[in-house]
């Protein structure tokens, strides 16, 4: 009989044809299946959760940053801006400069800023915007092409703004095919001022700089607190556990994950830091670009450490956990690593550290 772990509803009543992704495709997809697959209804799944993750990453400031890693090669990036908004500093003397969205590039094992030729739409919601990258938009068959001619109709010209590269202040071949590219997409651009890059190599650019709130809106905080109770689910699973994830201990997560119950952000991501979650990090002073994600007990709760892509670590309280998993084993952790797409096993034991242990989920796998 299956039963959602989420609103604890059974196959008489709801169905599961649908599958949950551990870790939100928007951080990456990975060499393993990381699915639950009859764990989560349909219903949490397209009518909560589905919802959820698009305000996740068009309006928060987690999801906006995922969005300028773009890992899935998307043409387009989407920036509602009700709640948040993001100021962008190029760094390039003009202000036109600072509407161009910025993306991360991997160059160098460091994640660098780059600015990529761009078409950007001021027309999605009230606040929001839509930002094409026109290499990709290049790319799309006819029926994804017409998908955004569909979205893009009735937008005017002076509602766009076109962010192109050129060899010198002359050739303006990117430019025209940019214009020409909006022509296919139904509009008429008719261009307004035109603003070059100063050309000075012998002063070196300002950095740019992005600035980020520091606090987790609510909706940030579901996501991420569902991607910890999805990681823990997947190891419970391969231990044949998946009686513990309907224990009523962990009633209070889910009925917050699924946004019935409204908790103070503090009560359920009981800390943000920097302090590294693996010792290799510690030991070498150096963050991996890669996702984190750990689960252990912690004076009878179950907590979970996430990180994303090298960054600030989030400490998220699950519910408290029955003594029989008061074990010096229990636990789990792993590295997913959207660049080349590997997962790989974590240990808290500097004996086995380079010893490539075999990659899997389970309950007791803290070494
Ligand atoms: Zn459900």
């Amino acid at each position: 009989m299956l039963r959602c772990i989420y609103c604890d509803k059974k196959e008489s009543e709801v169905t599961f044809n649908g599958r949950e992704h551990v870790i939100p495709r928007l951080m990456g997809t990975f060499e393993v299946d990381l699915t639950l697959k009859n764990l989560v209804c349909d219903y949490c799944n397209s009518k909560i959760f589905s919802p959820l993750e698009t305000r996740f990453k068009e309006d928060t400031e987690e999801g906006i940053y995922y969005q300028m890693f773009n890992l899935q090669n998307s043409c387009q990036i989407r920036i509602r801006a009700n709640n948040v908004k993001t100021t962008f500093s190029s760094g390039l003397g003009d202000d036109f400069f600072n509407e161009m969205f910025p993306f991360f590039k991997q160059h160098d094992n460091n994640w660098r800023i780059f600015l990529l030729p761009q078409i950007k739409v001021k027309r999605y919601g009230d606040n929001g915007y839509f930002v094409f990258l026109i290499d990709e938009l290049k790319k799309l068959n006819y029926k994804k092409f017409s998908k955004i001619k569909k979205l893009l109709k009735g937008v005017q010209s002076k509602d766009v703004s076109i962010f192109t590269g050129g060899n010198s202040d002359i050739d303006d071949g990117p430019l025209q095919e940019a214009i020409d590219l909006l022509k296919k997409l139904g509009i008429d651009y008719k261009e307004g001022k035109r603003k070059f890059l100063p050309i000075d190599k012998t002063s070196p650019r300002k950095q740019f700089e992005i600035s980020m709130d520091c606090t987790v809106n609510k909706d940030a905080a579901r996501v991420i607190t569902k991607i910890a109770f999805n990681y823990f689910s997947l190891a419970a699973i391969q231990e044949n556990r998946s009686d513990i994830l309907f224990h009523p201990n962990f009633s209070k997560i889910k009925a917050y994950i699924l946004g019935e119950l409204d908790l103070p952000v503090n009560q359920v991501i009981i800390e943000l830091g920097s302090e590294p979650i693996i010792l290799e990090e510690k030991i070498y002073d150096h963050r991996f670009i890669g996702h984190t994600i750990v689960f252990y007990e912690m004076k009878g709760n179950l907590v979970s450490k996430i990180s994303f892509l090298g960054k600030r670590i989030y400490t998220v309280l699950l519910g408290p956990i029955s003594n029989e998993f008061k074990r010096d084993d229990f636990g789990c952790g792993h590295i997913f690593n959207p660049i080349d797409k590997t997962i790989h096993q974590l240990t808290q034991n500097p004996k086995k550290f380079g010893s490539d242990l075999p990659m899997s989920f389970g309950l007791y796998k803290r070494l």
